[in-house]
């Protein structure tokens, strides 16, 4: 991050703006806003400063800047279209630590203006760092569009009752859970319909009528977390990894992923890797019902997808043994991930009409596939957990018919960053891989459809963020 966002409180403190254009202007408004006093140096003032100045709302001093009367204003900000004017005084602001903003010019300041959407009092503020103003410009705009201007009365009446709720709350947890359900019930809704005191006086009622410290089941929340691009999660992991209370999660998951879940979060990292299990699955189970019944919800974030190779199925046998509600969401398989960003379709109407999955590592370690079933004639096969025995894989595939040349591709930390593809065929893969200093997580895909990988390639690896990489422990 290269500017800290902060909001600041100006109100009835002395801003100067040096400058009496129209970006000046726009300046005034802005801190006007936010009910600053203002002062504006300069020797004229356009029209509408002029205007201003005239109705009292700010201070007029018609001289140029001298660097003189910097002290006693709490912010500053340089608006003038002479540059060496403008360095002036943003060395003079700096000289005393007031917090200067010159337009256009983000080496001169050591604040910068982001883009607003205002809602007030929910301000939304977008900024790129001084990178490209138009960028954040645009995604304000695409922001304006799904922030429903009520937002801000519905803020407002949170506000008006916020002391209510913390008398009748209280613990942190209570109160927020009573406004989640608040924000996203009936009473939000009737205020985002205009219908402001239907909406205050339901707001009251509920205040009266909830329980003070009615001990809530938590839930559990078992959410596929994809194979690592964070651009895979589904609408709904993402919404419950943001109200969750405490998350458990393992290897598999991606730092871009993990950076999604609520900030305030717990964070419990339960990873298994092949050898060395970091937490019994056990433990797990014992854990996640544990923090339910304390009334937390729990987030248990798994890779993928949580049913596929994810012991999905395990981990909720437990919960409805203990009676404690869960939900299921269903993520991005490795084997959709890595096709698709590999360029590989797993099924096509010349190379494969089926596709199969296995897994090419048993719980005591050995590899014991049902080999016949996966040599196939038009049948892809995926094998996740493939890397260790890749060579055992393709020899057993090859003494049970399939011909050394079938194509065969293997793709690791599929989807992030850095994803690397190598295509070869049975008998030559295991060589290529080995080296080529491979690590895990890796996905084998065998079957004509490899082929196609030349041709549809599209994924460039090096053009995504470093962080959406998957963790960097990952492992099979
Ligand atoms: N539930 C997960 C699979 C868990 S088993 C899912 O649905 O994807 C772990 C195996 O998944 C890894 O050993 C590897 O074979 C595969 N895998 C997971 N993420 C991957 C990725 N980003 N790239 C390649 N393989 C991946």
């Amino acid at each position: 991050m290269k500017f800290l966002p902060v909001f600041m409180n100006v109100r009835r403190q002395p801003c100067l703006v040096v400058g009496g254009g129209e970006v000046a202007a726009r300046k005034v408004e802005l801190i006007r806003r936010a009910e600053a006093k203002v002062t504006v140096i300069a020797p004229e003032l356009c029209d509408s400063l002029a205007e201003l100045a005239r109705e009292g709302h700010i201070t007029h001093r018609a001289s140029s800047f001298t660097g003189a009367d910097m002290a006693g204003y709490a912010l500053v900000i340089a608006a003038t279209d002479d540059s060496a004017a403008n360095r002036q005084v943003s060395e003079a602001a700096r000289a005393q630590h007031i917090p200067v903003n010159v337009v256009d010019q983000p080496e001169m300041c050591t604040f910068i203006m982001p883009s607003i959407i205002d809602r007030s009092p929910i301000v939304i503020a977008v900024s790129s760092g001084g990178a490209s103003p138009v960028l954040a410009r645009l995604l304000r705009a695409r922001l304006e569009t799904f922030v429903p201007a009520a937002y801000g009365r519905l803020a407002a009446l949170v506000e008006r009752f916020r002391a209510d709720v913390k008398l009748k709350f209280k613990t942190t947890r209570a109160r927020r859970r009573f406004w989640e359900k608040v924000l996203q019930g009936p009473i939000a809704e009737m205020l985002l319909a205009g219908r402001d005191e239907a909406a205050q006086a339901a707001l009251d009622k509920a205040i009266m009528q909830e329980p003070e410290s009615r001990q809530a089941l938590g839930e559990v929340y078992v959410v596929g977390g994809g194979p690592g691009d964070p651009d895979l999660l589904t609408f709904r992991a993402l919404r419950l990894m943001q109200q969750a209370d405490v998350v458990l999660y393992d290897r598999l998951i991606a730092k871009g992923v993990l950076d999604l879940v609520r900030r305030d979060a717990e964070r419990i990292y339960v990873g298994k890797a092949r050898d060395f299990h970091a937490v019994r699955q056990e433990e797990i189970h014992d854990l996640m019902v544990k923090l339910a019944k304390e009334g937390k919800r729990v987030l248990r974030l798994k890779g993928g997808d949580p049913f596929i190779f994810g012991r999905g199925g395990e981990e909720i046998d437990s919960l409805a043994e203990e009676g404690v509600p869960f939900q299921i969401v269903p993520g991005v398989t490795a084997a959709s991930g890595c096709a698709a960003y590999a360029g590989i379709p797993l099924t096509h109407r010349d190379y494969a009409q089926s596709c199969i999955f296995v897994t090419g590592h048993l719980q005591d370690g050995t590899i014991n596939l049902k080999w016949d079933t996966l040599v196939q004639p038009q049948q892809t096969v995926v094998i996740y957990m493939g890397l260790k025995g890749l060579s055992m894989i393709c020899h057993e595939l090859i003494a049970h018919g399939m011909s050394p040349a079938m194509p065969a591709a293997l793709v690791e930390h599929g989807t992030t960053a850095k994803q690397r593809v190598f295509i070869g065929n049975l008998s030559t893969l295991p060589s290529i891989v080995e080296t080529a200093d491979v690590h895990a997580p890796t996905l084998v895909i065998v079957g004509e459809v490899v082929r196609l990988h030349k041709k549809l390639a599209w994924f460039e690896p090096a053009a995504q963020p470093p962080d959406s990489k998957a963790a960097e422990q990952v492992g099979e």
